[in-house]
């Protein structure tokens, strides 16, 4: 029996802490549980929101409808895959993966969040994202109530992008990822390989619990608390541009980081750079700001509100776009 909260404060259910409310609120913790309340959504001719964790959401105002809360449990072992709920929590599931040696996910820990999230923005860290290890999910088409399969092509992921991000009728219950039994790593990215390197660990022979700490411990230096700053981690995309544009842009900065890819030759570039040099890190407006420890992050304080951080990223974007002409696309969903 599933219990239907109404006009629900979310402030708890969202990282920023905003203070908006859900017309009606039920956290599910089965596919029955989810059918149960999609068929009440359904007969009162509501829509409904999906929420994992709330950590990167944007809530700007009360919403009406249902909000569906994913907190299905379950994780499973067969061989080298997983099965996992798309209510547990994502750190959680890379650590238990490494306790039953099974690797691939070391790279992407301490990702806030929950399983049933990851996939919709193809979480990413590292040099590594989830779409490689990801076989295949469940997921529940909130318009008509009915459980479908898809396999990873069907889920059309790119950098930070999915089929779940054009389309929000679709609800994941579950997903399977094929993991390694070898303890294979990825060191290649730059950071990750110097701090290897300064820890006096040869990335050549790192282990995926070596990168496991590493990746860690850099998140912990780099990244301000979100518990403590509220934040929703990388405010803005990083750039993924072609050779010509790439170009232009490195031109007027010389110094421009970049990552390119040889597959399709296209260049990412980190906005944390352009917003750095921009001048905006650590500046505030009101009670919103740019975190001082990372250009990509902002922070709202206590008494903010999502008017004023939309305000101060729109503000961003403008500014950037002037000095350089690119657009800058904002990486959490805005409600
Ligand atoms: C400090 C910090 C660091 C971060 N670092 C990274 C990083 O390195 N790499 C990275 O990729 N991301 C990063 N993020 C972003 C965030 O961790 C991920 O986007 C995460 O997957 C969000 O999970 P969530 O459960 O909180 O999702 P929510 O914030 O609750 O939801 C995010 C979106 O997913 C949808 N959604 C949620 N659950 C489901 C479901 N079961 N089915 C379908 N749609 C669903 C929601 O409707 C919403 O559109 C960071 C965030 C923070 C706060």
């Amino acid at each position: 029996m599933i219990e239907i909260k109404q006009n629900h404060s979310l402030k708890e259910q969202n990282n920023f802490r905003f203070d908006h409310k859900a017309e009606f609120f039920c956290e599910v913790h089965s596919v029955e549980e989810s059918h149960e309340f999609i068929d009440y959504c359904l007969n009162k001719n509501i829509p409904i929101k999906l929420l994992g964790d709330g950590t990167n959401i944007v809530l700007t105002r009360d919403i009406e409808g249902g909000v569906l809360k994913v907190s299905i449990p379950g994780r499973n072992i067969n061989r080298n895959e997983v099965n996992l709920g798309a209510g547990e929590n994502w750190n959680e599931v890379v650590l238990w993966s490494l306790e039953n040696q099974l690797f691939g996910l070391e790279n992407l820990s301490l990702i806030p969040g929950s399983v049933g999230a990851a996939p919709v923005q193809n979480i990413g860290a590292y040099g590594e994202e989830i779409s490689s290890k990801l076989v295949s999910l469940e997921a529940l088409n909130i318009k008509t109530n009915e459980l479908i399969l898809m396999t990873n092509k069907e889920c059309k992921f790119s950098y930070r992008e999915s089929i779940f991000k054009k389309k929000d009728d679709l609800m994941i219950t579950s997903i399977k990822l094929k993991l390694s039994k070898e303890p294979k790593v990825n060191t290649s990215y730059k950071s990750l390989k110097n701090f290897l390197i300064k820890d006096d660990i040869n990335p050549n022979r790192a282990t995926p619990y070596q990168v496991c700490r590493a990746v860690t411990s850099i998140r912990n230096q780099i990244l301000p608390d979100f518990k403590v700053e509220p934040n929703v981690g990388s405010f803005f995309k990083n750039l993924i541009l072609d050779e010509k544009t790439f170009n232009k842009l490195k031109k007027k900065n010389v110094d421009l980081p970049n990552f390119k890819n040889p597959k399709d030759l296209t260049y990412k570039v980190p906005v944390a750079f352009l917003i750095e040099n921009a001048g905006w890190k650590g500046k505030k407006q009101g009670n919103v700001r740019v975190s001082e420890k990372h250009a990509l992050v902002l922070i709202a304080d206590k008494g903010s509100n999502s008017e004023q951080l939309i305000k101060l990223s729109s503000v961003i974007a403008k500014d950037i776009y002037e000095k350089t002409q690119v657009e800058l696309e904002v990486e959490p969903k805005i409600f």
